[in-house]
């Protein structure tokens, strides 16, 4: 069971986390979790410089202390890149003090390997809770989760896993997939098969894709008043560490 692709569950989480950008363009987000990965990150970004399509990578800390090369990698080829905590733990069964050293830890060594602080933030496995995002969105970062999660990690075919997409996706759309590993071996090869099923099928629909931050900066500049917002609110404004969070999570709860 895909809870994530129920109505009122999406519609809750989407309270707290950003699942999809409110758009009629036909553009979505591609995401990547719980890399690097040194067999498969290589291979994704291989495959997205082919197609020439940028995305979101959510990195798990310990693997970016592993590899950092590969970090710098994903960046140095224009890809965003978003915290997915050190230890890829359930947050929220964590006191406050435990919980931020995650997600310090984490954004360090991708700022050490990348120079960028990074301001997006996934929770591993989903889990939150309120307090937590939070604490999440007091230190700067947004969180977000996505809309279309084809549950890649399972395996059930390359196929599949695209199909799953293109069932899901719509404009503003965030998919979530695969490719590292937090813990132990594992093969994403099926869902870097995907990946290119699902850029060759989107492209056939007239769909772009983009990293989210790109996302949502293009849906704000679009949005009814946009000319009265000022662009510090973008997501790479400047470069420098935002404060606070939660206006654009409001401004796109249901
Ligand atoms: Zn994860």
């Amino acid at each position: 069971m895909n809870l994530l692709h129920k109505p009122r569950v999406l519609r809750f989480v989407s309270r707290h986390l950003l699942c999809s950008v409110p758009t009629r363009e036909r553009r979505v987000a591609l995401t990547f979790d719980d890399g690097p990965h040194p067999r498969e990150t290589p291979r994704l970004l291989r495959l997205l410089d082919a197609r020439r399509v940028r995305a979101t990578f959510f990195l798990v800390g310990r693997n970016v202390l592993r590899y950092p090369h590969l970090a710098a990698e994903i960046a140095a080829r224009g890809h965003e890149i978003g915290n997915h905590t050190y230890n890829h733990v359930v947050l929220p069964l964590l006191p406050r003090r435990l919980m931020l050293r995650e997600l310090e830890r984490a954004s360090r060594l991708i700022q050490s390997a990348t120079g960028e602080w990074p301001r997006l933030f996934r929770p591993p496995m989903g889990w939150f809770n309120r307090s937590m995002m939070r604490t999440v969105a007091e230190h700067g970062y947004r969180g977000v989760l996505g809309d279309v999660y084809p549950q890649d990690t399972r395996r059930p075919g390359a196929d599949v896993i695209a199909q799953r997409v293109l069932e899901r996706v719509r404009p503003g759309s965030i998919v979530i997939l695969h490719d590292g590993v937090a813990f132990g071996p594992g093969d994403r090869s099926q869902s870097i098969e995907a990946v290119d099923l699902v850029i060759e099928r989107l492209r056939d629909r007239h769909y772009e894709m983009e990293p989210v931050g790109a996302l949502v900066e293009r849906a704000q500049a679009h949005a009814p008043g946009a000319a009265a917002a000022p662009a510090r609110h973008g997501l790479h404004a400047g470069g420098q560490r935002p404060s606070t969070d939660g206006r654009l999570l409001q401004r796109h709860a249901p």
